[in-house]
């Protein structure tokens, strides 16, 4: 209902109720004054009655008597007279023979009457003697018509007084509610968004005032909407724009915001996870019982267990796990608390600290190699210069030169000597070319079966001295390859099988696969353990510096052979049994295949 419509409503009912009080009042009192003026117009007609009919009564003249009864009863307000003497004897009677004929009653009080008539009674009294009484019905018709009529005005009047005051009031009701009607409406636009809506000020009464003030309220809260959206649009630029993931929980570890970085970090969509307990994100936090204090500062705000940059595991939607560096931070929100996460993916950067580590391990490596090389290289140079240096003395003195079968020994001895010497720097020079990209090879297609062959020959020597045997099976495929360098692989190979095998055999097998020639050394040697499986290729790398050095090597000649098969676009594999026997397989490109091919 309006407050208008209330308005029109209360004062008509204000209205209605005055009027009402007034209209009864009203009657009571006409019905009283009324009353009133009956009782003492029936006391002074009863009193004038007994006056004149005494005379007639006291005389017995009868034939008055009734002449004067029948002219009082013919009054219209008058329902019957009776003459009664002093033994009771009806004298006369006149009036309604309906009420004739009932026995008289006297009414005490006009109030007590009920059937429309006021039986009143007056003594006829002369000389203090009672001759008789005068008995006198007074209809009340007119009276009760009056107040009938009153009644009917009253209605009237009351009927008019209501329309003219709802008419009234309606009329004011509008007046008055009109600021209000505006001032709803203003407020109906506010809560519609539209902030700093002014409603036009009219007079200078209380709602005036109420007006003035609901603009000034209109104009600071449009003032602080922009405030508190240009705040929320800084906050969502922020968020969005985030590099790591911002995420904010309740009390309960129950997620709130998911920025787009904890989107593309955790793989969820923020509809996938709000409301989700942060255990799905950080599953192992909330296991561990070594970071359980962080759990206990979640979950119940142990504000001791600050997390600032602390590293943890964080979970994608996938189920993959990765590192993370959480940092928490705590704000009080009303009865609330609000948890702030920001979490940083470090995947990249332990990458890059293991990447860290395992170059400071190839270096110290490297390092250790390079030493290690450096001492043998010096061992190496020296022994072979010692040899030669040691015979110089014995040749420069004249008197002291040996007999000349000696002195054949003494020259095979200086050319061995001089010859490893050669292969040491040879060895180098080679790895220094091909890594400084030097080397160019003259490939040609060649018989397969002529080179192994042909290296073979040349350490059958080496092997024979050892008893061992050496076997070669190839087919009669063609490589393309520079002559120099396979037979180079091949020596290096074969060489390392002689070396490193006490007894047993040297196979050595090639034969065409596809667009490749696999080659494959196979001895019966020492073996190579399968941890220094991985590093045999590597510059400098033996497997036992001790047994090398008495063997003679350089640690470069696996090197050298791995670069120069995949320079002719090969690859080379080794599959060793310590104790058992080694093999080294390589390919190089078919003649038929290569570019001459
Ligand atoms: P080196 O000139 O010292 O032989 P290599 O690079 O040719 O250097 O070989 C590196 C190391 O690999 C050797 O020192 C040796 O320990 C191991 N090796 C190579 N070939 C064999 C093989 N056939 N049997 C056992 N060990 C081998």
């Amino acid at each position: 209902m309006s407050f208008r419509l209330k308005t029109i409503i209360g004062i008509a009912i204000i209205e209605a109720a005055l009027l009402l009080i007034l209209v009864l009042a009203s009657l009571h009192f006409l019905r009283t004054s009324n009353q009133e003026a009956m009782t003492n117009r029936v006391g002074s007609t009863m009193w004038t009655y007994t006056t004149t009919v005494k005379d007639a009564v006291i005389s017995g003249d009868l034939a008055t008597l009734d002449h004067f009864v029948s002219d009082l009863a013919a009054h219209e307000d008058i329902a019957y007279v009776r003459i009664r003497d002093a033994g009771g004897r009806v004298l006369s009677e006149h009036g309604r023979t309906n009420l004739l004929a009932k026995a008289f009653m006297k009414d005490a009080d006009i109030i007590d009457v009920e059937d429309g008539v006021f039986d009143a009674q007056g003594e006829i009294m002369e000389g203090g003697i009672g001759f008789g009484r005068v008995e006198a019905g007074f209809s009340l018709d007119y009276m009760e018509q009056t107040i009938v009529e009153a009644r009917k005005w009253f209605a009237f009047i009351f009927f008019i007084a209501i329309l003219l005051s709802a008419l009234f009031s309606l009329a004011l009701g509008a007046y008055l509610t009109k600021q209000l009607s505006r001032l709803r409406m203003a407020s109906s636009k506010i809560s519609k968004g539209q902030f700093g809506y002014q409603v036009p000020v009219l007079g200078s009464d209380e709602l005036a005032e109420t007006s003035q003030a609901f603009n000034e309220m209109s104009i600071r809260l449009g003032k602080l909407y922009q405030e508190v959206r240009e705040r929320e649009l800084r906050t969502h630029a922020i968020l969005n724009t985030a590099i790591n993931a911002i995420i904010t929980t309740d009390s309960r570890g129950a997620i709130q915001l998911f920025n787009p970085a904890a989107e593309k970090i955790f793989g969820y969509r923020v509809e996938e996870v709000t409301g989700q307990n942060l255990r799905v994100l950080m599953p192992k936090l909330f296991q561990s019982e070594s970071e359980g204090y962080l759990t206990d500062y979640l979950i119940s705000g142990n504000s001791k267990a600050i997390s600032v940059g602390q590293e943890a595991c964080g979970q994608r939607k996938d189920g993959t796990f990765f590192p993370i560096e959480l940092a928490v931070g705590k704000a009080k929100l009303g009865n609330d608390s609000l948890f702030v996460g920001v979490i940083q993916d470090i995947t990249e950067r332990k990458v890059a600290e293991e990447a860290l580590v395992q170059a400071k391990i190839d270096a110290e490596q490297s390092n250790r190699l390079k030493s290690e090389f450096l001492s043998m290289m010096s061992h190496e140079l020296r022994t072979p210069l010692t040899v030669i240096l040691g015979y110089l003395p014995l040749l420069k003195d004249e008197d002291k030169l040996p007999v000349p079968s000696k002195i054949a020994g003494i020259a095979e001895d200086i050319e061995s000597s001089g010859n490893h010497l050669l292969t040491l720097i040879n060895d180098l020079l080679d790895i220094s070319k091909i890594e400084a990209g030097k080397i160019t090879l003259d490939r040609q297609a060649r018989s397969t079966d002529e080179v192994v062959n042909s290296v073979i020959a040349t350490l059958r020597p080496a092997a024979d001295k050892k008893g061992l045997s050496l076997e070669g099976r190839a087919d009669t495929s063609l490589v393309f390859a520079d002559e120099v360098r396979i037979k180079q692989i091949l020596i290096n190979l074969i060489g390392n099988a002689i070396k490193f095998t006490d007894q047993g055999s040297i196979t050595v097998t090639a034969c065409r696969k596809d667009a490749l020639v696999e080659f494959s050394v196979m001895d019966t040697g020492h073996g190579i353990p399968g941890k220094d499986l991985p590093s045999i290729f590597e510059k400098f790398s033996q497997v036992d510096s001790s047994s090398t050095r008495r063997t003679g090597g350089t640690g470069l000649g696996l090197a050298i052979t791995k670069l120069l098969v995949e320079l002719h676009g090969g690859s080379i594999n080794v599959a060793s049994t310590p104790g058992e026997g080694t093999e080294f397989i390589f390919t190089i490109p078919n003649a038929k295949d290569g570019p001459h091919g």
